[in-house]
């Protein structure tokens, strides 16, 4: 059995590790010439981690994951502390860390798993086309590859995801843009083994650790979509967005690198059930496109990949049965995962703003109780409890 993998991110190379362990042939085509993943950074969740370590990348990862221990928000004008608690009963309850990590450090383990050199870089598909028993792939170099099976693993702007649905969907904007970067770590900003958030006027500042002593900052500011990007104003346009907020946030803005900050307009896809058509299947961003606001993209595609692997190693009736059940196991859990996130994304960023001042008010009556118990029901919703 042959498999094209389409896109070398975090879904189409999680995909490749986990069909090649199963001894299933794999080829992989990824459209640039070199990967730079937008965003500096990602969290992943301990359903994320447990995909990673089931595809032989446990003691690798380690090395990437920052040390998050605890969980702080806090107040934006004082920075004064409305919550503060550990993560270990989360840790207790479903069995494993979460860890964030640098992007382009994920990417590099992920590739050295797979086989860097067996990716096929510059490869960008145009359109596919399926048969009874095969499926082809058209490159816009003029080639094309051959398999048994295609993965879609090409990302929010999926070019296979029309042909598997038969119409066009289009990105919804959230609402909001984030910025989001690398900075060494400052304990006066916050503590080095804490995800710190600092709350307001429905905007948000975080923290959290990743390794080699470095923290993942984002700032969320509700925005219309659209407007101007420059690089050269972004302390600036930071600095007007968080006027009048807390020591640790002016100082955050004051020590970022804008050369190497991202922003990114915030979208997501209403959910679709149907995830595969003959012998293509969607997997990643292509299959179910989320807000980033309970971290879980890149997890749940990290869960696609080991689950699409699974049911193409135990199944005897064929490609097309094995697509099937893995559209059967993934739809209503990415569905629910892109909804939770919106509902999350609305509540923070002052969708409502009296449902967002309420919220800021229950947090200062926060145990963790409550905020690690909608995390635990989110991660052991994964395939791997
Ligand atoms: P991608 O990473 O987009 O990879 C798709 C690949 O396909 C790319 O390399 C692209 O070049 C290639 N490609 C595209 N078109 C073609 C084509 N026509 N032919 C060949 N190749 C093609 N997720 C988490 O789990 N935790 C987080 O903390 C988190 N934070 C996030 C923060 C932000 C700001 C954003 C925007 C997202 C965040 N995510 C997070 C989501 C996560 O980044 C995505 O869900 C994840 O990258 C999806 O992986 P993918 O492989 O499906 O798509």
């Amino acid at each position: 059995m042959k498999a094209i993998v389409i896109g070398g991110g975090i879904g189409g190379v999680c995909a490749a590790i986990a069909l090649k362990r199963f001894g299933i042939e794999t080829a992989v085509y990824e459209a640039v010439k070199e990967i730079k993943p937008v965003g500096a950074a990602i969290s992943i969740w301990p359903n994320g981690v447990k995909c990673l370590n089931y595809l032989g990348m446990k003691d690798a990862l380690r090395e990437l994951g920052g040390n998050m221990r605890f969980m702080a928000y806090k107040e934006y004008q004082q920075g004064q502390t409305m919550t503060r608690f550990s993560m270990d009963p989360l840790i207790q309850s479903v069995g494993e860390q979460p860890y964030p990590v640098a992007r382009a450090e994920l990417q590099s383990m992920l590739l050295e798993t797979y086989g860097r050199d067996q990716v096929q870089f510059g490869k960008r598909v145009t359109h596919v086309e399926g048969s009874a028993d095969s499926v082809t792939a058209w490159f816009d170099d003029g080639t094309s590859a051959t398999g048994d099976l295609l993965i879609a693993a090409d990302g929010t702007h999926s070019v296979i995801r029309q042909h598997v649905l038969g119409y066009a969907t289009e990105r919804r904007y959230a609402g909001y843009v984030n910025w989001n970067g690398l900075v060494e770590i400052d304990e006066s900003i916050a503590p080095a083994d804490q995800w710190t958030t600092f709350v307001g006027e429905g905007k948000r500042v975080s923290l959290m650790p990743v390794s080699g002593n470095r923290f993942y900052f984002f700032f969320d500011v509700p925005l219309p979509k659209g407007l101007p990007q420059d690089r050269t104003t972004v302390r600036e346009d930071l600095q007007g967005y968080f006027a009048g907020w807390a020591e640790p946030v002016q100082k955050l803005i004051s020590q970022i690198n804008p050369e190497t900050t991202n922003r990114v307009e915030i979208h997501d896809i209403e959910p679709f059930m149907q995830l595969v058509k003959g012998r293509i299947a969607l997997l990643g961003d292509s299959g179910h496109s989320t807000t980033p606001d309970i971290g879980q993209g890149g997890c749940a595609a990290m869960e696609d990949a080991v689950v699409l692997a699974n049911m193409l190693q135990t199944n005897s009736l064929g490609i097309e049965d094995a697509l099937l059940r893995y559209q059967e196991k993934r739809a209503y859990r990415v569905k629910d995962l892109v909804l939770k996130a919106r509902k999350r994304c609305d509540v923070t960023h002052g969708k409502e703003m009296a449902v967002t001042e309420q919220w800021y008010e229950d947090l200062k009556t926060e145990t963790g109780e409550r905020i690690l118990s909608g995390m635990c029901e989110t991660i052991l919703g994964g395939p791997l409890e």
